[in-house]
């Protein structure tokens, strides 16, 4: 209901070169994800108040990803929060806005200038951002699966990914992210932990197969005890 056309900008794109062992760059031309405004969002903002769950990051507009994420705050919607593509001087207000802050290894070392190389720097990494005011840090660690880090539990979690055959993973974190979107929404009880699981189980089946949408499972191609 909230898309709309616009003459004044082409489509925004994302060129993405892959090698062969499934590892990706991507140059993103925003386009016209720059005019989405705080009136298209006041627009929304119903059923952003209204929803369950609310994902943001960082290819429109920074400060109107983050007006959205305080649009569902403020009516106790959960947030879910995708620093990518990382921006090194990131304003704080996302921490303290994000319920879930999910990011990657390389977005992970912009905002904090720690290269993730191990366990122990996503563990490192995950608290300092967890310092910075967001309940759950995820990091997302590619074939190692995931490092949790939460404000209330002082232990840091490693939940792995299954092991399987990469040929492409561009769009991994979308998927898994959007996964993780889908649990919060439809088995909010479901723990954390559990729930990550399950996004690795469908982040993983997105990187067997090329492309970015094109790769994403459907519900039905999916193993059904995920639902
Ligand atoms: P991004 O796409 O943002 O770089 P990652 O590479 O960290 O994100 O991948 C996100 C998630 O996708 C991982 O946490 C994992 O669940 C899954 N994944 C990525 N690469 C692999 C892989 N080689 N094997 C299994 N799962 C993977």
């Amino acid at each position: 209901a909230f898309v709309g056309q616009t003459t004044d900008a082409a489509t925004g794109t994302a060129s993405i070169i892959v090698n062969s062992e499934g590892q990706n760059v991507i140059v993103i031309v925003p386009g016209a994800n720059l005019l989405l405004n705080f009136e298209d969002l006041k627009r929304a903002s119903d059923v952003i108040c209204k929803a369950k769950v609310v994902v943001c990051q960082l290819e429109i507009t920074p400060a109107v990803s983050l007006e959205a994420l305080k649009i569902a705050r403020a009516s106790g919607v959960k947030t879910l929060f995708n620093p990518a593509p990382a921006l090194a001087d990131l304003d704080p207000q996302f921490y303290t806005y994000s319920d879930i802050f999910c990011c990657n290894e390389t977005e992970a070392e912009i905002l904090t200038g720690i290269p993730v190389g191990s366990l122990e720097d996503a563990e490192k990494v995950g608290h300092m951002l967890v310092e910075r005011g967001c309940k759950i840090v995820i990091v997302t660690l590619g074939a190692e699966g995931c490092m949790m880090i939460s404000a209330e539990e002082p232990i840091p979690k490693h939940v792995p990914a299954g092991k399987v055959r990469a040929v492409d993973t561009t769009g991994a974190g979308d998927s898994f992210v959007g996964a993780l979107a889908f649990y919060l929404a439809h088995y909010p009880k479901l723990p954390m932990e559990e729930m990550i699981r399950k996004s690795n189980c469908v982040a993983s089946v997105s990187v067997q197969a090329s492309g970015t949408q094109s790769s994403y499972p459907y519900r039905k191609d999916l193993p059904q005890d995920l639902f």
